[in-house]
């Protein structure tokens, strides 16, 4: 076996991790061999075997989202804004998304799958978790463009709905819940660690208003078993948290405590409805149980700012010690404007500039992603992590002038301004072109994937209402 090539990487500005934070260090040498970086500092005087001057650009670490539904979100473009049920407190998960997801077929889903990979590496992303129930798939696809993946199968033991807008059931069955951790767990042996580890699993029951106590309890068990993160929908809208109350008499939150499920491995998606919140008027104390676990936030705050709804507020979360990271969710898939996002809303929230910074959002987009993920060598540029790494231009419309570089990414930059991405050592986006992409062929695929979709929404819509109705036009067409 020959060595793996050693690359030099010399950038006008690179964000690098000392070993307590990240660092700004200017006209760095980055020295990656094979998947890792071997070397961060001003200079480097061992041998190489290629240098690439990027002296007018700027290293980071690889951007993390924690939270993504890959084999579906792109198509929630085009219908689910604008449009929101008070009666559901304007959540979005009990009318607009079930009709959605009924209507799209498995060849949309795999539209979906490409479109988002994609989407994400030229977006500067490099590790996805994915929550859905395409894995095969999705472990098929993510050597092919490069991207590093957490599967997490998703099971669940009920399925909400409505028969009629107003009000939300539950319907059971736990045999279904049963053979889904089966599933996973199968999944989990088979594909852990694919790939030469490009792909590693989760374990990931659905949400926490459909799973039963036991199930939940015996997905966490494998999950410590296995040593993986466990992630759950929690606390993620009004109707969940008020159900919850009702059922146990306490919060979400509060019962996963009780019921042991709420450790170092644990990762709540969003938990943005909780005590304390203005959204619940509940008793604080959620925020302290968090922090008290070590467990982390998967923050979409996009999803939730474009209903209206934000969390209160992110620096509460981190101030208190919980450990926070940023998830993608819904489209654009985009840990860009995720950050940005991040800190203006809570700065709105707090009424303070200083609220949430730059270097905030950054962190979760990296570090907070990383210790989400049980990772001490991803989310950062330093001797012995993984050469996951991204390369933004220092000299264009959105990085121009350039002083602060975090502060540009954050508050400025758009996909545009990335210029190469590696994962793992590998070239996977070069001069803003993901390598393993067919551009026409995947924006095709997606755009016939939503042509059959909007039609079936009529049969699976309680109503009977299409696409139209659901989500009409924004301007009436011409001559109407
Ligand atoms: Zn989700």
């Amino acid at each position: 076996m020959t060595a793996a090539k050693r690359i030099a990487i010399r950038a006008g500005y690179v964000i690098a991790f000392d070993g307590r934070g990240h660092r700004l260090l200017r006209d760095g040498v980055v020295v990656i061999e094979g998947d890792s970086i071997v070397h961060v500092g001003p200079r480097f005087d061992g041998r190489v075997d290629e240098t690439l001057d990027a002296s007018d650009r700027v290293l980071t670490p690889g951007l993390i989202s924690t939270h993504a539904h890959i084999g579906g979100s792109p198509l929630d473009r085009s219908f689910l804004e604008d449009r929101g049920n008070p009666q559901f407190w304007y959540s979005g998960l009990f009318e607009m998304l079930p009709v959605r997801s009924e209507a799209q077929d498995e060849e949309a889903g795999r539209a979906c799958v490409d479109f988002s990979m994609a989407e994400l590496l030229r977006g500067g992303v490099t590790t996805v978790m994915e929550i859905g129930t395409l894995g095969e798939y999705v472990v098929e696809r993510a050597p092919h463009y490069g991207l590093r993946v957490y599967m997490g199968q998703a099971f669940r033991s009920g399925k909400w709905l409505t028969k009629d807008g107003t009000r939300v059931e539950w319907e059971w069955n736990e045999e279904q819940g049963r053979q889904g951790l089966e599933r996973a767990i199968d999944f989990h042996t088979r594909w852990d660690g694919a790939h030469g580890d490009l792909v590693r699993c989760f374990v990931s029951p659905s949400q926490i208003d459909t799973c039963t106590p036991d199930l939940l309890k015996d997905a966490k068990r494998f999950a410590d078993e296995v040593r993986r993160p466990y992630q759950v929908h929690t606390s993620q809208s009004v109707v969940e948290f008020n159900e919850m109350v009702a059922r146990h008499g306490k919060t979400p939150i509060a019962w996963m405590k009780d019921l042991g499920v709420l450790g170092r491995n644990t990762v709540l998606g969003h938990a943005i409805i909780i005590g304390g919140s203005s959204w619940t008027n509940y008793p604080d104390g959620d925020i302290r149980l968090m922090a008290e676990a070590g467990c982390s936030v998967a923050h979409a705050v996009w999803v939730f700012a474009r209903r209206g709804v934000a969390m209160e507020s992110f620096r509460r979360y981190r101030e208190a010690g919980v450990n926070m990271s940023l998830g993608t969710d819904t489209n654009p898939q985009s840990v860009i404007e995720a950050m940005r996002w991040a800190a203006v809303v809570s700065k709105m929230m707090e009424r303070n500039t200083e609220a949430t910074t730059a270097a905030h959002a950054f962190d979760a987009a990296t570090l907070g992603g990383a210790r989400a993920l049980l990772r001490d060598d991803l989310g950062r540029i330093a001797p012995g992590a993984k050469a996951d790494l991204v390369l933004w231009k220092a000299s264009s419309w959105r990085m121009t002038p350039i002083r602060d570089p975090v502060k540009n990414i954050v508050y400025n930059a758009s996909d545009e301004d990335v210029d190469r991405v590696y994962v793992n050592g590998r070239l996977v986006v070069d001069g803003g072109r993901v390598q393993g992409a067919d551009e026409g062929a995947i924006l095709g695929a997606l755009q016939a994937g939503g042509e059959r979709m909007w039609p079936r929404m009529t049969k699976s819509d309680w109503a009977g209402r299409g696409a139209d109705q659901l989500s009409p036009q924004t301007y009436r067409e011409w001559g109407d």
